[in-house]
């Protein structure tokens, strides 16, 4: 398995802390059957600041590592880019990263709100050939009371990755229903654990994906995986399936999520 977002890279966010948190996060990776992991350390997201140089050295120390401990798995490098005003300069000065050398990019919204520049910012990322990524909508409050809005960012050529712990209930009832909603709505592309910490809030891919079949069926699960790796060799992602189709979905979903 593939898992494009997660904070595995010690000492540069609140992920990993340490060379052997890191490792366990490793061992803990391989034990549950992923061979590849996209590093995605947080950035410009006002606690943490990782430009590309500094997260391609942590990078290689780490894949040193990992071969004198002999665990096998590739590491590559990637970021999870909080949306800020600067986000297109700083991309012309270097400083940010695509997910493992691809198009894809990883965003990440503030929790309360989608940023008013949100569609404008797609739209720019687009035109320069990337290909974004929003990260975990399904805890954004705004997307939880107005589901439509994300698909309006999706309709603008954003992607969408939910995770792992909201689908499994681990961050609560309302993200739980919103990733499930969002994902039957057709508006997810692609799971990932956002894994920080080996126990605390570990990887859980398998599990998530075993759910995903047995909730929405085997093409979900299948589509997911090879978006996973689609994003790692840089291809097309499949279209999303939807579970449900209704001429009112959004209301569905927002009326549901706002009872919740
Ligand atoms: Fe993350």
């Amino acid at each position: 398995m593939i898992d494009i977002h997660t904070h595995i890279l010690p000492g540069l966010d609140d992920g990993a802390q340490t060379w052997e948190d890191a490792l366990d996060m490793a061992r803990a990776a391989v034990a549950e059957g992923i061979d590849t992991v996209i590093a995605t350390p947080h950035h410009a997201n006002g606690a943490y600041s990782n430009e590309a140089e500094a997260i391609r050295r942590r990078a290689e120390q780490f894949r040193e590592r990992l071969a004198e401990e002999g665990i096998p798995l590739r590491v590559e490098c990637g970021q999870e880019i909080r949306v800020h005003d600067d986000l297109l300069d700083a991309w012309q000065r270097g400083e940010l990263l695509s997910l493992a050398g691809s198009d894809f990019v990883l965003l990440e919204m503030p929790t309360g709100r989608i940023p008013s520049g949100m569609a404008d910012l797609i739209h720019e990322l687009k035109i320069m050939g990337k290909r974004p990524i929003i990260a975990h909508p399904e805890r954004n409050s705004e997307v939880l009371r107005y589901p439509e809005r994300l698909s309006q960012l999706v309709e603008v050529g954003a992607y969408a990755q939910v995770t792992t712990h909201s689908l499994l209930g681990l961050f609560g009832k309302k993200a739980e229903e919103s990733a499930w909603s969002l994902c039957r709505a057709g508006l997810i592309h692609i799971v990932s654990s956002d894994a920080h910490h080996v126990e605390r809030r570990g990887f859980r891919l398998q599990e998530a994906y075993e759910l995903i079949s047995s909730k929405l069926g085997e093409k979900f699960k299948e589509n997911f995986r090879q978006n996973a790796a689609s994003v790692l060799y840089n291809r097309p992602l499949n279209e999303s399936v939807v579970f449900e189709k209704s001429v009112n979905i959004w209301g569905k979903i927002a009326g549901f999520l706002r009872k919740s």
